[in-house]
């Protein structure tokens, strides 16, 4: 167009035979450029096909320099510098494929695209960052998806991924992105080490942040799937060495990695660099706390438990004692006689799980709605799932002391601790609403078999964390994993439980109510990871702490294991004496088990 202006311009300003010359010029020029871009293209996409893309890269740069240079404009050329870029990636050239890729998604074809289509372009951008060693870019890219994928992102075994109001929540689209994600993680394996690579992390202060941020939501889900512990590694490893050098090691947010990363750690044998994270963290909440605030009980218990591991049982030992001093000066002896008086009758202690069935006909008799104490809800409150027990302690009083008060407490806590927003996604569900689910949309591996979901008690609440399940990376989490026991309540799915079926049962969303002394028992009879057994055998855990005495490090623990074990039989027992529907149960539960295992194994997966 430009030239066809100048032209213009020159027949006023030259001779006839300028004018030819230039004509003539011109015209075999574009005529050149044509033929040879229209040559260079048709070798490109011989090549292309063929499989050599080192050799296509060379003809796919022609054609876009030759055209640039013929005056097209990249809106023009988008969608050849996608395919282009696509071609760089396989012939290695990371750096450029990245450019050209960015070039094209900035177009206003890119931003047309298909959302699918669009998503696997970026997918593939992402790649080429990240292997071009720009991994704050990549990362960006991943997180987004991650944001995008919902709750497909939270758990890949959520029990109650497919929960919302009864309705399943197929999403072609969110399950992209999952597993993008899922595809990514070898990728962050192979290009960030176990300990962190600050150095690939380029730009000023806020983009670090952002890029620290990122590396902690995508190393949360690594962390969670069976596999996924070598990415996580090397993805929170560097969100916490990020941290680390723009906001000192004692910040909060910096403790907040360290706590995640320490079971990964721990999970890969790394006990050394697990210890010295706990110990990192422990001092950053003692100088913030002061050193004998009960808030540390948590970062001894963890260190006690890697000591424990290797082998170093004196040490351990001496942190359970400081960990329960600490307990005692902060709750006194009251607390312990409060333990012993407390009224059974309330039924809220309970175990739930695969090996502690619930029968059909158990139905909570104090179901009230949440919103009745301010609870704040995802879902509309006139439902079933928006109902939880009220479960008064019967000393209390009415108003305050029961579970969706205390509920509404803690979430208020968290959401001005964070800014977060907090909601109850999910609480009372019947055996009925859970066996309809489980037929329907069982086979998909996402449903937990009816009698084993805490939900039908009404004393469990699924947390939505800014519209979404709670992930484990959530400040609220944090939030409620250091005051939750306050209000009574603790986290039913653990990391590295098999309380459900599937390779992956945890659920850093699902909280239940077991009321305060019980809470604060668990939180205090630890290192303990194993919550319905200990519920199994709250007795002999109650017995024991009102003499002073539990387990040590390197010593059974006798409520388990001991001749008091037999508490947790005997409750076993107790819980399944109603009705005994575990021929079909166990079946059910084995078919999910089966199709679970099979939907996600991954073959070929190793690890160094
Ligand atoms: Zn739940």
């Amino acid at each position: 167009m430009r030239s066809g202006v100048m032209l213009s311009r020159n027949i006023v300003c030259f001779a006839a035979a300028g004018l030819l010359l230039a004509a003539t010029y011109f015209v075999g020029f574009n005529l050149a450029v044509r033929l040879d871009a229209d040559a260079a293209q048709s070798r490109y996409e011989t090549l292309r096909d063929a499989g050599r893309p080192r050799a296509a890269a060379s003809y796919g740069g022609r054609i876009v320099a030759l055209r640039r240079k013929s005056g097209e404009t990249d809106e023009a050329l988008a969608p050849i510098l996608a395919d282009y870029g696509r071609v760089l990636v396989d012939a290695g050239k990371q750096q450029a494929a990245a450019e050209t890729l960015t070039a094209a998604l900035s177009t206003s074809w890119g931003r047309a695209l298909d959302p699918l289509e669009q998503a696997s372009l970026e997918a593939t951008l992402a790649r080429a960052h990240i292997i071009a060693g720009d991994v704050g870019r990549g990362v960006s890219i991943y997180a987004e998806f991650l944001r995008l994928s919902g709750d497909h992102g939270a758990g890949a075994h959520a029990h109650d991924r497919y929960m919302v109001g009864g309705e399943t929540r197929e999403n072609g689209k969110s399950r992209f992105y999952a597993e993008a994600i899922s595809d990514a993680e070898d990728l962050f394996a192979e290009t960030l080490t176990p300990l962190g690579d600050p150095e690939k992390f380029h730009g000023g202060r806020e983009e670090k942040l952002i890029a620290a941020s990122n590396m902690m939501d995508l190393g949360a889900f690594y962390a969670s799937g069976e596999q996924g512990s070598y990415a996580a590694a090397g993805l929170l490893a560097s969100a916490y060495e990020l941290r680390r050098a723009v906001l000192g090691e004692d910040h909060q947010d910096t403790v907040q990695v360290a706590m995640m990363l320490g079971p990964v750690y721990r999970r890969l044998g790394r006990l050394k660099d697990a210890e010295k994270i706990y110990l990192d963290a422990f001092h950053a909440q003692e100088k913030v706390k002061g050193s004998n605030n009960p808030d540390l009980s948590l970062y001894i218990r963890l260190l006690a438990g890697v000591y424990e591991e290797q082998g170093r049982a004196t040490e351990a030992q001496a942190l359970y004692v400081h960990m329960r001093d600490l307990f005692r000066d902060a709750f006194g002896e009251q607390r312990y006689a409060a333990n012993r008086a407390r009224d059974r009758s309330l039924d809220i202690d309970r175990p739930v799980s695969q090996q502690f069935l619930l029968p059909a006909n158990y139905l909570p008799g104090d179901l009230i709605a949440a919103s009745d104490f301010t609870v704040p809800l995802s879902k509309n409150s006139g439902i079933d799932e928006m109902k939880l027990r009220l479960a008064a302690d019967p000393r209390g009083n009415q108003r305050e002391d029961n579970l969706p008060a205390r509920l509404a407490q803690l979430i208020s806590l968290c959401r001005s601790d964070t800014g977060e927003r907090l909601s109850l996604r999910s609480g009372y569900r019947s055996y009925e609403t859970q066996r309809d689910l489980f037929q329907r949309i069982g086979h998909q591996g996402t449903v937990t078999p009816p009698g084993m979901s805490e939900h039908q008690t009404g004393l469990a609440a699924d947390i939505d964390v800014n519209g979404r399940l709670m992930r484990q990376s959530d400040k609220a989490y944090r939030c409620f994993e250091e005051n939750a026991f306050r209000y009574g309540f603790i986290l039913s799915y653990p990391q590295g439980n098999d309380y459900l079926p599937g390779e992956n049962s945890f659920e850093p969303w699902h909280w239940r109510y077991v009321g305060v002394g019980t809470a604060q028992l668990y939180r205090e009879a630890g290192p303990f990871n194993r919550p319905q057994e200990f519920l199994s055998a709250l007795k002999c855990y109650e017995e024991r702490a009102a003499a002073g005495a539990f387990a040590i490090a390197g010593e059974p623990d006798i409520c388990l294991d001991g001749p008091g074990g037999a508490g947790a039989k005997v409750a076993q027992k107790d819980a399944n004496e109603a009705e005994r529907p575990r021929g079909p149960l166990d079946a059910m539960a084995k078919a999910a088990r089966k199709i679970t295992g099979s939907s996600d194994a991954r073959p070929g997966e190793s690890r160094p």
